[in-house]
């Protein structure tokens, strides 16, 4: 099995299955180890002497449907071998099941385990479906003669989003769908063909105006193709005009829509609440108490539909909630039964500018004059990490953001001497020295090479500070970070 995130496909056809994934980038993944997928045929688990898994359906209609038994036993054989540690989901891939997508493929990407149920013949009888399916996903509205092209879109989909199956990280943040947006229309050598000149500006160098060009042809292209997808970034765009309006405040939400990975959960006039795909943790921003509590409101309901639906399986994850006003945070405990865990204030580099690196840190890797230099840290340095950090956030938490190559590390030689990363929800944090090699300016080092890292994404660089946290709050000052007037309050 992998360390990143086992498939397991449950089909009358696994040659089918074998064959599509074992080719291109998510053969390079099962070979590397970072995923793992199996096929198990479900004739294999048949008690029919003549190895028959389908008979016909009750009440009479054309078609024949898979039987219960041999699919729950094919199914017990997975579960069985599975750790109860590991997250994991079943899927059913039918085509009366939710529309599968970007931000779903995403969600699913957290999980340890996927089961995948293929149907064949006029499908599944409904009791065992009942007792093992998590989830009911189609690949859209059309009917396939069976579950495994699905499986396989689902897989390969996913997979691209486990950390290290591609080689450039960037490359899944910046395509179709992140956002809202589809993305820009792009070229490759040579400069002119058919008579067709590649756009001026792509030629240009200049980062700053490709951007802008990049997302202007982003805008066009989805506003023609995908009208739908369009309404959804022009909401978006609209909350981001009030959360404006106050940005050292809000600039996690800001930034979470800028970024392109807010899911709009509700708006009630100027009160906000967002979702961040990436990370499930929520956003909630009240412009008056009134529509800030029935935004509480509705996410309550909301969440109780989808238990109700699926049952708490695979669904018992924490919710994390992040109040911008302090009145809201009893609403919260009252309506949702979430606990205050941390407040903090909002520290913003809001220039445009990099920090100057001059002694530092070198750009190309090589130790500065000091001995220092800085990269990032990998799986395989967790003990190292874990014995630097005693912060708040857990070592669980550390090593996921080690495993998904969030984590950075400033050397001296062979030693680790301090470390810092990006949190899951997008904000700078997890800096610490160790004590060894205090006063040597790591702190600083680290902080501005994460800052420049996050300016040269084309993000703005913000952390989250407690009040009492006075050596994180100077150095931040010094580096002429902004501090927000008013709390945030993390609930969970
Ligand atoms: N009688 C079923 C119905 O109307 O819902 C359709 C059965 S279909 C012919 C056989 C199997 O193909 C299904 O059990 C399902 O696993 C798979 N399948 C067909 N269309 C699909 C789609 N759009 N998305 C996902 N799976 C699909």
């Amino acid at each position: 099995m992998a360390e990143g995130m086992n498939f397991h496909v449950l089909t009358l056809f696994p040659e089918m299955i074998m064959q599509g994934v074992t080719t291109s980038i998510t053969g390079r993944a099962m070979e590397q180890g970072t995923i793992s997928v199996e096929a198990v045929n479900i004739r294999d688990f048949t008690k029919n002497k003549h190895r028959k898994v389908d008979d016909y359906t009750y009440g009479g209609g054309a078609g024949m449907l898979m039987q219960a038994q041999p699919v729950y036993d094919a199914y017990a054989s997975v579960a069985e071998k599975i750790p109860s540690d590991r997250k994991k989901r079943v899927i059913y891939v039918t085509p009366q099941g939710t529309p599968f997508c970007q931000a779903m493929a995403e969600d699913l990407a957290k999980n340890d385990e996927l089961i995948f149920l293929c149907g064949h013949y006029e499908g599944i009888d409904e009791r065992v479906l009942e007792e093992v399916v998590t989830d009911y996903v189609s690949i859209g509205d059309y009917v396939l003669t069976g579950g495994e092209l699905a499986a396989m879109v689902m897989i390969d989909a996913i997979s691209r989003l486990v950390p290290g199956v591609l080689n450039n990280e960037e490359s899944a943040e910046t395509e179709s769908f992140h956002g809202n947006l589809l993305e820009y229309p792009q070229y490759s050598r040579p400069k002119v063909w058919h008579d067709k000149e590649v756009p001026e500006v792509l030629l240009s160098g200049n980062t700053k105006n490709i951007r802008k060009w990049r997302l202007e042809q982003s805008i066009v292209r989805t506003k023609e193709r995908r009208p739908d997808l369009y309404a959804k970034y022009e909401e978006l765009q609209s909350c981001l005009e009030v959360l404006k309006k106050n940005k050292l405040n809000n600039i996690d939400m800001i930034e979470l829509i800028q970024r392109g990975r807010a899911i709009l959960i509700g708006r009630r006039g100027g009160s906000i609440l967002l979702k961040d795909a990436n990370s499930g943790v929520l956003f909630h921003y009240a412009d008056d108490p009134k529509s800030g509590e029935e935004l509480l409101q509705l996410y309550s309901e909301q969440r109780t539909a989808v238990v109700q639906q699926y049952g708490s399986q695979g669904r018992t994850q924490e919710v994390y909630l992040i109040l911008h006003q302090q009145e809201m945070v009893s609403h919260a405990k009252e309506i949702l039964g979430v606990e205050e865990i941390m407040s903090c204030y909002q520290k913003v580099y809001t220039r445009k500018e990099s920090l100057p690196i001059t002694g530092l840190y070198r750009l190309d890797g090589q130790p500065a004059d000091s001995g220092l230099f800085i990269r990032k840290l990998g799986q395989a340095e967790e003990n190292a990490v874990l014995s630097i950090y005693t912060g708040v956030d857990g070592a669980s938490y550390v090593k996921k953001c080690l495993d998904h190559g969030n984590m950075y590390g400033a050397f001296f030689g062979d030693e680790l001497a301090g470390i810092m990363g990006i949190h899951e929800d997008g904000s700078l944090g997890m800096l610490q020295v160790k004590p060894s090699f205090q006063g040597r300016k790591v702190a600083k080092a680290l902080e501005t090479y994460l800052i420049n890292l996050v300016i040269s994404w084309g993000w703005i660089p913000y952390g989250q500070v407690e009040e009492d946290n006075e050596i994180s709050w100077r150095l931040q000052e010094s580096l002429g970070l902004y501090t927000s007037k008013d709390k945030i309050y993390w609930m969970r």
